[in-house]
């Protein structure tokens, strides 16, 4: 209730743009949809735009139109919602996706992403992802990658990023 009260304040005043950080952490799924569906519709009566900050792939692939991802604040992919979730390029994108449970493979381990953010003081030289990477090569470590076109609506910062059908 607190949070649809925060939202309903956040929609008073009409504003064009709402910055939403984390609405939803710690709510049961049922709840969290119900959130969820009740932003999505007083945004459109209110013809609003939102920027959604989560770390939860489910609820932004809900949500969002667009999607940009971050690590180590920096943007390493981007592009429309759809081409991300089903063709990501990034190899954070793709750990990212692979780590959400599979209900119908219920008998599976959990997959997950090997290692743990640098410290953002003490980052390492090259790509921020590297220590952590499957696709790492000695590129990674020298030049930082930057962000480029990689098919239709599709970017990301990646010296060696996965084609449309790769898993790995
Ligand atoms: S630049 Fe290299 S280390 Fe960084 S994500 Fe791409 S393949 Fe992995």
């Amino acid at each position: 209730m607190r949070q649809r009260v925060v939202i309903a304040i956040a929609l008073l005043a009409r504003p064009r743009l709402i910055i939403a950080d984390e609405p939803t952490t710690a709510l049961d799924v049922t709840i969290q949809s119900q959130i969820l569906k009740l932003m999505r519709q007083q945004i459109a009566e209110k013809g609003a735009s939102m920027i959604l900050i989560t770390h939860d792939l489910a609820v932004v692939s809900e949500m969002a139109d667009h999607i940009t991802v971050l690590y180590c604040g920096k943007v390493v992919e981007r592009g429309r919602t759809r081409e991300l979730i089903e063709t990501p390029a990034h190899p954070y994108t793709r750990g990212l996706i692979d780590s959400i449970p599979d209900t119908a493979h219920r008998h599976d381990r959990l997959r997950q992403i090997p290692g743990s953010i640098p410290d953002i003081r003490n980052l390492p030289t090259g790509c921020n992802f590297r220590d952590r990477c499957p696709r790492a090569q000695a590129l990674c470590a020298e030049r930082e990658p930057d962000l480029a076109r990689q098919h239709a609506t599709l970017w990301a910062a990646c010296h060696f990023p996965l084609k449309p059908g790769e898993t790995a």
